[in-house]
């Protein structure tokens, strides 16, 4: 496989096959698909694949993923599966328009968490959001204000690998908090009653294609979505949480769903539940993330960017690169012996590589990884 997609020779720099991955893709979205969910894919044909949406078939796959997802997380009473096309940046709109009754709080440390803030900035029909802002590397927590009524941050902040706790702030009342949890949803844990609304999409840790949302919603947060969905507020169909409701009881969509994400997104699924659950992917995550950190912390040449350690994600590794050695010399020697998608959040600016660490990453693979670099490394710096 590794030949096919290896790109021409960047660097004079071979290393040793016996210290690559196996598998050598470690990107933070998309991610490692594994085979098993290509084969799914192909074996979804020909009941599934080009059949309607609206048929069993293909409701039964979707009603299979909101059934799995809710095990995953030992969904409470009260809470259940939603979901509608167009992935999470799909989500922030949708989130402005039927979610936000006036006036939202973001705290933002990173790129994905300032997105959101910038929807309901701009809204029209919003109050000026609040924004709790903290510096790429270390996170923002939420705060009981008066006026909020939507508390929103995220789980895992994509672009510089930090992880913020989720848990409800003090003295909010009916105000909803609203997590984006696209990179930690099936690779950290969470405690469902911390959030009312706890939104992701499958390409990152259900290592699937990109182009859905789903989200735990509680029965508080369908109470919002009905009462904001009537106030006579103008709403576009595609952005209405009411309509994605009312589909996804139904294990539908409002308008056509790509099918082969939820068949992959399946297969991950019954991966994850069969290995055990929510504490098998988080000691995947746990182990993976344990290597690079500690190879990090005795490697002269590299260190951990986020210096907190209780926000350091075990989904998504940033790691710094001393200035000495510049980093996409390494992401390019390691990216044409198909060791790919290391490269830094291009917006971030540092002089570092991003691992994905998702739980279908393999630990091993992770410290093979760590060996690949340290090679690199040595040989560039000499
Ligand atoms: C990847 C990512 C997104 C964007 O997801 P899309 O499905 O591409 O819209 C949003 N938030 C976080 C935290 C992410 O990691």
């Amino acid at each position: 496989m590794r030949s096919q997609y290896a790109e021409p020779m960047s660097s004079d720099l071979t290393i040793p096959a016996e210290l690559l991955p196996r598998d050598g893709r470690f990107g933070s979205g998309p991610s490692k698909v594994r085979d098993a969910q290509v084969q799914a894919v192909v074996d979804a044909q020909p009941h599934i694949l080009g059949t309607s949406h609206r048929q069993m078939p293909v409701r039964s796959l979707v009603g299979d993923v909101r059934r799995m997802v809710a095990e995953l997380y030992s969904l409470p009473d009260g809470y259940e599966v939603i979901l509608g096309n167009g992935g999470s940046t799909s989500f922030w709109d949708a989130a402005a328009f039927s979610l936000v009754e006036s006036k939202a709080q973001h705290c933002t440390f990173g790129e994905f968490g300032s997105k959101f803030a910038q929807v309901t900035a701009s809204a029209p029909h919003l109050e000026e959001s609040e924004v709790r802002e903290a510096s790429a590397g270390s996170v923002a927590l939420p705060e009981a204000r008066d006026g909020v009524d939507v508390y929103a941050w995220p789980h895992n902040e994509t672009s510089t690998g930090a992880m913020a706790p989720v848990r409800r702030p003090q003295g909010i009342q009916e105000a909803l908090t609203v997590v984006d949890g696209t990179s930690a949803a099936g690779g950290l844990f969470l405690d469902p009653r911390e959030t009312d609304v706890y939104y992701f999409a499958p390409q990152k840790s259900f290592g699937a294609d990109g182009g859905i949302w789903f989200a735990l919603v509680s029965h508080a947060a369908i109470d919002r979505i009905a009462r904001v969905t009537s106030s006579g507020r103008y709403i576009p169909a595609t952005l209405n949480l009411q309509t994605a409701v009312d589909n996804s009881r139904k294990d539908q969509t409002y308008n056509t769903p790509a099918l082969a994400p939820l068949v992959m997104m399946r297969a991950q699924l019954e991966w994850m539940l069969d290995g055990g659950g929510m504490d098998f992917v988080t000691s995947r995550t746990d182990e993976s993330s344990r290597r690079i950190y500690e190879w990090a912390a005795q490697s002269p040449r590299v260190q951990a960017f986020v210096t907190e350690t209780e926000y350091r994600s075990r989904v998504v590794a940033t790691i710094d690169v001393d200035e000495s050695i510049d980093a996409s010399a390494i992401t390019s020697a390691l990216r044409a012996q198909g060791v790919v998608d290391i490269d830094p959040y291009r917006k971030l600016g540092r002089n570092q590589i991003r691992v994905g660490l998702f739980p279908a990453v393999d630990p091993d693979d992770v410290t093979a990884l760590t060996r690949s670099i340290d090679y690199v490394m040595e040989n560039l710096a000499t």
